[in-house]
């Protein structure tokens, strides 16, 4: 069987359209939005201290959303401006928020400028990880903290491109990341894994738990996802804390 060449890839492009065509904060389902609001309250309560945080592919800005009147001042970046004028329009106050249109390999702060840093669920979309992994490590203070979310163990579907023919992935997923390869791309940018954990059983949210006890306070909530874990294992995804060596 010939195997087909992926499609070219011009990924600036493809986020600033991507983020004009869709808004994924209205078109996203009820139950997919609460696991959403899980999966975040999962990854900042990894967060400590205070100071500046850079969100490296901030979408339209749950981190600041999130946090607002908190110890963080957010600096959002992400390739799509229509992104970063929703954070705005959302935010709307006199002194913020700070955005600027960049690229997760290369950020316009200078080195040891941030406190912390969050990559969430932009991973598994770069071509190169590593070299985005290297980029916030430069962005971090000595002892900083690098907060990771991506989807766990995925297995990432192709579809065949009707315009050109050639291989592309579902949901532009290009990498699938384990505890193993995550530790080991921080481990070669400079990081040393605090904390990792697995967020949101796949049996707790299909047969609707998740959703129906979505009263609970989060720790209350983990502790079913964790004992759903337990008894049927697959996680959807992986929250990693590293500091910046
Ligand atoms: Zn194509």
């Amino acid at each position: 069987m010939v195997e087909p060449a992926p499609c070219c890839m011009d990924h600036r492009e493809h986020y600033r359209l991507d983020a004009e065509l869709f808004d994924y904060a209205d078109t996203s389902d009820r139950l997919s939005a609460d696991f959403d609001r899980r999966l975040h309250s999962g990854i900042l309560r990894k967060l400590q201290g205070g100071g500046i945080l850079a969100d490296v592919g901030s979408g339209d800005g749950w981190v600041s959303s999130f946090l607002a009147g908190k110890r963080f001042q957010v600096i959002h970046f992400d390739l799509s401006h229509a992104n970063l004028r929703r954070i705005v329009e959302r935010r709307g106050d006199v002194n913020g928020p700070a955005a600027a249109v960049a690229d997760a390999y290369s950020i316009p702060l200078r080195g040891g400028a941030a406190d912390a840093v969050i990559l969430s669920e932009v991973l598994e979309h770069l071509e190169d990880p590593a070299r985005a992994i290297r980029e916030t490590a430069r962005l971090l203070k000595p002892g900083g903290r690098l907060l990771i979310a991506a989807p766990y163990r995925e297995k990432i579907r192709y579809y065949l491109c009707i315009h050109c023919n050639r291989m592309t992935p579902a949901n532009a997923h290009l990498h699938s990341f384990d505890e193993g390869k995550l530790g080991a791309l921080l481990d070669d940018g400079g990081f040393d894994v605090a904390s990792r954990s697995l967020i949101g059983c796949r049996l707790f949210l299909v047969t609707r738990a998740s959703y129906l006890l979505r009263w609970l306070p989060f720790g209350v909530w983990r502790l079913f996802d964790r004992a759903f874990g337990l008894a049927a294992g697959k996680f959807m995804n992986i929250v990693v804390s590293a500091r910046r060596r």
